[in-house]
């Protein structure tokens, strides 16, 4: 059965179409620059050479609309009507503390999304935006909203408590809720069915080390604590985020310096981090060559995040009890050796040691741990968009025996095949 994932942005659109149960990817692709007369569209279908083209797209409802043409339109399609799409699953960053799994949305889950559309006032609007738009374009299919948030939900209030009044979490639930959790929960289950299952609580550290980075403590497959908070700007030093500074140095910027709180924000969100240490690039591929080159902040940026990323795991392990594995993943942690090397050169007191030869690897899901070491190291590729659709799949209930409703409902026939 076909089921489309969507991740919606502010200015993109990534889907991956893939057949379930069998987990084979058969179309993926993106709209970017969504709003602009440039905008492009990529697909890569299975079977068929990529296509990418450059069109103006005004809006998200209409990179969806040129998406499912493109699925099903005579040249590059792969499927014969918008009915064989079974179910559409969607990345939604921010379920407050509504939402502790993924979810089947009929209208009073849309109201309860709706209320959260604030909390994350960056995605949350672009995630409703995809779902009306397929409610629209694809009226046969359920949806299932799958959270950054959710997978967090399992910390204990001692984690997610901020220190600040309590009526400020009673009256507007501001408290730590952390991000990224479709990736933590991926990677650290993963890592256990390759630990093995000799270990009943694997304590692991898993780290997301992307454009936007953060760390979670997985005990017994549950999230015990992370490191993004409120809001995904705190937490570990990212590509342009600060990560956790002074609480009062906003305040400072403002009063002191005359900045607008506003601009102070669009700093802390995009001109700081790694890119704002060294002044030249939040990519860690230019800053590895600058500093090659002897570009002093490029280095400076370089050890400044590792120790950012070395502290904030240290920070995790009262929350497990303990380290058995560290799990390196997304752009930086899946593909960069020298920066794993440099993170795990803080925490050789700890007891990880790397293999030099096995961290070059350069193979998906690989163990670089030194054989011996007291805490493993993998490396696991993650994959949010397979876990949106395995989750659409068995919140739908199309995983176990299909109820003969289900079954008619989704019988070739019925779905126009
Ligand atoms: P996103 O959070 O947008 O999904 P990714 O997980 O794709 O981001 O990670 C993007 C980051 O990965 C970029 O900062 C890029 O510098 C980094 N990256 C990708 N490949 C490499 C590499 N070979 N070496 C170092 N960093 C890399």
């Amino acid at each position: 059965m076909n089921i489309l994932t969507l991740n919606c942005g502010s200015s993109s659109i990534k889907y991956k179409l893939f057949d379930m149960p069998k987990e084979r990817v058969i179309a993926r692709g993106q709209a970017e620059r969504i709003g602009r007369a440039d905008s492009i569209l990529h697909h890569e279908i299975e079977g068929k050479a990529p296509f990418t083209g450059e069109q103006s797209l005004s809006g998200h409802r209409e990179a969806i609309e040129r998406l499912l043409n493109h699925l099903i339109g005579p040249e590059g399609g792969i499927l014969n009507s918008v009915r064989d799409i079974v179910a559409v699953g969607h990345r939604f960053v921010h379920g407050g503390e509504f939402f502790r799994s993924s979810v089947a949305i009929d209208p009073g889950v849309r109201e309860t999304l709706e209320a959260c559309r604030n909390l994350a006032p960056l995605h949350n609007p672009h995630n409703l935006t995809g779902i009306d738009v397929c409610t629209e374009l694809i009226p046969h299919a359920p949806q299932v909203a799958v959270f950054d948030t959710a997978f967090h939900q399992t910390m204990p209030d001692h984690a997610f408590t901020c220190a600040i009044p309590y009526r400020f979490y009673e009256e507007n639930r501001i408290r730590k809720y952390g991000f990224h959790g479709t990736s933590h929960r991926y990677v650290s289950s993963r890592a256990s069915e390759l630990l093995g299952k000799g270990r009943e609580e694997w304590r692991i550290v898993t780290c997301h080390l992307g454009n936007g980075s953060s760390l979670c403590a997985v005990r017994d497959g549950k999230s015990c604590d992370t490191t993004m908070g409120f809001t995904p700007l705190s937490g570990v030093v990212m590509g342009t985020r600060c990560g956790d500074i002074d609480p009062a140095l906003p305040a400072h910027l403002v009063e002191a310096l005359n900045i607008p709180l506003a601009e102070v924000m669009s700093i802390l969100n995009h001109e700081s981090g790694v890119l704002g240490i060294s002044g030249l690039s939040p990519d860690f591929r230019d800053l590895e060559s600058a500093a090659d080159g002897g570009h002093a902040r490029a280095r400076l940026a370089l050890t400044v995040y590792a120790y950012s990323i070395a502290r904030g795991i240290a920070s995790l392990i009262p929350a497990i009890g303990g380290l058995d594995a560290l799990v390196f993943t997304a752009g930086i942690g899946e593909n960069s050796p020298r920066m794993r090397a440099r993170i795990c050169a803080f925490l050789a007191w700890l007891g990880v040691e790397l293999d030099a030869q096995g961290n070059e690897g350069g193979v998906p899901e690989i163990d670089v741990s030194r054989s011996g070491s007291p805490v493993r190291v993998l490396v696991i590729p993650t994959d949010e968009e397979r876990l949106i659709a395995r989750d659409t799949v068995s919140v739908l209930g199309y995983d176990g025996e299909m109820s003969t409703g289900e079954r008619q409902r989704l019988s070739p026939e019925a779905v126009g095949r």
